[in-house]
């Protein structure tokens, strides 16, 4: 879309969550590398977020194959080294040129008791290693219902980049994802994702400053497939998707991605 500021390039993310060991995941890999096509990626950037058991084997294919797709992780600890039994040193993910990290997923705050603190940290952690993060934000089906979509997107937007200097916020992603679209197999309206999207963009806006907001990216997530994309992805402040269950399948991954190039002619 010509009013998309230079340096916005929409970012198509697989999301593999718990899924695909290193024999699946080469597999993947491999085949997304075959189907992939220069057009498909000329306007865009793709990137693909395996489990970490995954991620030297999807490197050792991405990088010698020339693959124009980068590697992601789905989470990392607060902490470069120590004693952390269990944790996954951010450190140790740029070293295995990570480009991507996914911080605050849904599932993480819900399931494992993130709180928008611990997101903070990591947030800083990422970015601090040389790493992006993908900060996930979304309201639950209850804020929705009781109007305060807004106020939920503002107070982790906020919560998340307290303190980030506007130079760093620019080159950071929001994937606006609310939870009632996870997993649901109904997306959200490009309707309302955009006005998700432009809202948070707003919010960037007034915590940081208006060149930081014009440049960040923000991703929507929540049941995107082949169909849903492209109408989607259309939304001027909508800057990619991320995507779960459809990044399983190579052939609709692609498909994603293309309708997310389409979008952009
Ligand atoms: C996600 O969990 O980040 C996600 C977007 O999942 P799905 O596409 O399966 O709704």
């Amino acid at each position: 879309m010509s009013d998309v500021p230079l340096g916005r390039r929409p970012l198509i993310s697989g999301n593999w969550k718990m899924n695909f060991d290193h024999h699946e995941a080469l597999h993947a890999t491999r085949d997304l590398g075959l189907r992939l096509l220069p057009a498909d990626v000329s306007r865009l950037e793709v990137s693909v977020h395996p489990p970490f058991t995954d991620l030297r084997t999807v490197q050792s294919v991405l990088e010698p194959e020339g693959i124009p797709v980068a590697l992601g992780a789905q989470n990392c600890a607060v902490e470069d080294s120590g004693a952390f039994t269990g944790e996954v040193s951010p450190l140790m993910l740029a070293k295995l040129h990570v480009d991507y990290v996914i911080v605050g997923h849904s599932e993480r705050r819900r399931l494992f008791g993130e709180t928008d603190d611990v997101v903070r940290a990591k947030v800083r952690a990422v970015m601090r290693n040389g790493m992006t993060p993908i900060c996930c934000v979304g309201e639950t089906i209850d804020e929705r219902e009781a109007g305060l979509t807004e106020d939920r997107l503002a107070a982790q937007v906020e919560a998340a980049f307290q303190g980030t200097a506007s130079e760093a916020l620019a080159g950071v992603v929001i994937a606006y994802e609310p939870l009632w679209a996870i997993g649901s197999g109904t997306p959200a309206t490009p309707e309302d994702a955009q006005a998700a999207c432009r809202w948070i963009r707003g919010v960037v806006e007034r915590c940081a400053d208006p060149s930081a907001a014009a440049c960040i990216r923000i991703q929507y997530g929540g049941s995107v497939t082949e169909e849903t994309a492209e109408p989607i992805l259309q939304g001027p402040d909508v800057d990619g998707a991320l995507v779960g269950g459809a990044s399983l399948d190579v052939g609709a991954f692609v498909g994603i991605i293309r309708a997310a190039a389409r979008s952009r002619q």
